[in-house]
């Protein structure tokens, strides 16, 4: 909730103004006229504290505060006085409608709009309303919402509840402005069939259990803590009327067919390359919308793949950095159109280029300020800390299935152990300082120093000399310590990054109520918390590792440490409801047995979808475009070759033979693919959705289209490039 300020200060003969905290002079504010843009911008769509304060009487925005500060109930009494004030503050920004704005399981965002008009008077007369209640409570019909089975179709009925931890905020697009209130979505009987209740039942839990860690190493003034989230989000774009061109990149969000160009990424000249005109304006764009959402887009830039970017913003607490994400990809998309592009969130829009994934930065700050994963510079004397990493540790090392789990979905099963990186197995790096500690303390059971970073020596004079961090960074790693923060990067790009927080949150949550269980009762807490660390990290030290996580090597090495290598969303999902995770959300009130069966079964049905989505749009692509296309090409070689014969007999005519030959084995083997691929398609489509269904559209359906795509993509080598139905990946990745 960070507000921009911008305050004209008149100083004597040398007026100045504060932009940001920068003190320059009015003539250089011409210059800053972007800064003092930015200044003026940020945040100003969102009902935020300092809107708050000046609109609220007092006492009110004092409630509001500490149930926002201090998670404490929202005081109903004031809800109608709150409400009343968003009311006006969004009516005077041009606002007509307001939302609940929720996070189904559907992986996007949901909304209702409503007008703010009342029914007209007796003379005909509407007003403005909008009443504590209709901010507080939204009931959508939750019929047609993923639910899994936690409500029959007939059970209409589901809640919408303001969180207001997350602020109001104004959207402004085609339909006007709108007011958005960030919601949970529950069920008639109070289940959780959203992203954020999970999320936010899994703050609390991981606040309480961290709070007892801090209390044991005598912090008495920390209230709360809570995790912060910084999302890197990676995305491509493409022309759109290129897109539109494209039947599987509408319906399925990426290419199904496509050769690779002569060119990939393998001169790796794309990642932080000069950004372009065109990608840079659309950039400005998506910044500047972001700033008014008080969303803190910082970070921008090209990205490993042709046409692939990142975005990152500064980190936040975790519920709002999930909102942000949202907004950020909600963003990415609208702006798009605006600039002629469509922006793709798609794990692996195009085979044989990177694919896009989203880092999870997580650490955890307590609001007395303190980063429970900092190490400080001598991390083997940081007892506390060395106790969270061995809990840390410990939590990644028992629910590694459930943190694969968390990074589930469709596109994702593109990257994760399949045709790129990260692997699929978990692992954890924490480098070379924090392992040497870690090796001290497990050998001898005393750390005794910490490894320090050299002076890196440029070899130029005028260049200065760096200091060199004591760890390098690993880019193979799925769990990577990088400084004061994990970062989880095996979440897909188009997904939302609630799941792994809500994992990461209760699992650490877990192992901190173990060790502080033990720790209170322990008559002597420094030989009991040493005894801890030292036992913690002796025992989990399998999910160490520092190497090249690409290998081949380190495959068959996690197999003989005995970790899990999940490769694919539906092999995933049953660690969802494994005794180990209904225990473990139960006791921290996170999901409930119904829950978490649910949310199986809404994945199970959403990667069938998918697929047969997937499936159907190549059928259609196959049928319709593609062979209709090489049965013109071989049409004209026929013509040709029977042409050049009649007019010149004693002509040599093989390659137009050969290539008809070649063409016509080619079509006739995309034919049997086709047809099998229907057939199965079908086959699959006719059975129960569920579990079963859903490994047959893996087992069956994936490698149906894999033998259909490889026919079609050689073809696509062949033919006449004017008569190709579709723009082919060079024209989509290298002309943007
Ligand atoms: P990179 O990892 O690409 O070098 P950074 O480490 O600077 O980039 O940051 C990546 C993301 O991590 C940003 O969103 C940043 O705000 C976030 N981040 C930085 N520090 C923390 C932290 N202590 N906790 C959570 N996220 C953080
Ligand atoms: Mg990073």
């Amino acid at each position: 909730m960070r507000e921009g300020t911008f305050s004209a200060v008149t100083d004597g003969d040398a007026p100045q103004v504060d932009v940001l905290g920068i003190k320059i002079s009015r003539r250089g504010k011409e210059f800053m006229s972007e800064m003092v843009k930015i200044a003026e911008i940020f945040g100003k769509n969102v009902f935020n504290e300092v809107v708050m304060k000046e609109r609220l009487p007092k006492s009110v925005f004092k409630k509001m505060k500490k149930t926002m500060e201090d998670g404490v109930e929202l005081d109903p009494s004031i809800a109608d006085v709150v409400a009343h004030a968003m009311k006006e503050w969004a009516i005077e920004r041009g606002a007509t409608h307001y939302t609940h704005w929720f996070q189904p399981l559907t992986g996007v965002t949901a909304e209702k709009h409503d007008s703010f008009i009342s029914a007209p008077d007796t003379e005909g007369r509407v007003i403005m309303e909008f009443s504590g209640k209709e901010l507080i409570k939204g009931e959508p019909d939750a019929s047609s919402f993923p639910s899994g089975g936690l409500r029959a179709t007939f059970e209409a009925r589901g809640y919408t509840a303001w969180d207001c931890t997350s602020p109001a905020f104004l959207r402004e697009d085609a339909i006007g402005v709108t007011l958005c209130i960030p919601t949970a979505f529950c069920s008639y009987k109070g289940e959780a069939l959203d992203q954020k209740t999970p999320l936010l039942r899994s703050m609390q839990a991981i606040d309480g259990q961290a709070l007892r860690i801090l209390r044991l190493f005598g912090n008495t003034r920390a209230k709360r803590v809570c995790p912060s989230v910084g999302p890197e989000q990676e995305y491509f774009l493409v022309d759109r009327a290129k897109y539109l061109q494209r039947k599987d990149l509408i319906y399925a969000g990426r290419t199904l067919f496509g050769a690779m160009p002569p060119k990939g990424q393998e001169l790796e000249d794309h990642y932080f390359g000069a950004i372009r005109e065109r990608i840079g304006s659309y950039m400005k764009e998506v910044n500047e919308e972001l700033w008014k959402l008080g969303v803190t887009a910082k970070t921008q830039h090209n990205e490993v793949a042709p046409a692939q970017h990142e975005l990152a913003p500064i980190y936040d607490q975790a519920n709002l950095a999930v909102d942000h994400n949202q907004m950020v990809m909600e963003t990415l998309k609208k702006v798009a159109g605006r600039h002629g592009l469509t922006c793709l969130l798609h794990e692996k829009p195009f085979a044989g280029v990177n694919g896009s994934g989203k880092h999870n930065n997580w650490s955890l700050t307590s609001d007395d300020g303190v980063n429970l994963l900092s190490p400080g510079e001598t991390p083997h004397e940081n007892i506390q800390f060395l106790l969270v990493l061995g809990c840390i540790l410990k939590a990644v090392d028992i629910h590694a299935d459930l943190l694969r789990e968390s990074a589930a979905d469709v596109g994702n099963d593109h990257r994760l152990g399949a045709n790129e990186a990260p692997p699929a197995i978990i692992s954890v790096f924490l480098g070379e300082q924090l392992e040497d500690v870690i090796d001290q303390l497990c050998s001898t059971g005393e750390a005794t120093h910490s490894k320090k970073g050299g002076t890196l020596r440029t070899g130029v004079a005028t260049l200065p000399d760096l200091d060199q961090d004591a760890t390098d960074r690993n880019r193979t790693s799925p769990f990577a310590f990088t400084g004061n923060k994990f970062e989880f990067r095996m979440v897909g790009s188009s997904d939302s990054i609630a799941p792994p927080n809500v994992v990461l949150n209760t699992i650490v949550a877990e192992a901190f109520k173990e060790a502080a269980d033990e720790l209170e009762a322990a008559e002597d807490f420094d030989t009991a918390v040493h005894d801890m660390i030292k036992h913690l990290l002796k025992e989990h030290k399998r999910i160490i590792f520092n190497g090249n996580g690409y290998s081949n090597a380190w495959v068959e090495e996690a197999e003989k440490r005995g970790l899990p290598n999940i490769r694919s969303m539906v092999e995933a999902i049953p660690a969802l409801t494994t005794k180990k995770a209904v225990k473990l959300y139960e006791e921290f009130g996170v999901f409930t047995r119904a829950e978490l069966e649910s949310r199986a079964e809404v994945e199970y049905e959403a990667y069938s979808k998918v697929i047969n989505i997937e499936a159907r749009t190549m059928i259609d692509m196959a049928s319709k475009q593609i062979i209709p296309a090489v049965i013109r090409y071989t049409t004209h070689l026929a013509a040709s070759l029977n042409g050049v014969k009649t007019a010149c007999p004693e002509a040599d005519t093989s390659v137009q033979a050969e290539l008809l030959v070649e063409t016509s084995d080619m079509l006739s083997d995309m034919k049997v693919a086709l047809a099998n691929l229907i057939d199965i398609t079908e086959k699959c489509g006719a059975m129960e959705a569920g579990m079963i269904q859903a490994h047959a559209y893996h087992d069956k359906v994936v490698p149906a289209m894999e033998a259909l795509r490889t026919p079609a993509d050689r073809l696509e080598m062949i033919v006449d490039k004017e008569l190709w139905p579709f723009p082919s990946y060079g024209d989509l990745i290298f002309e943007v």
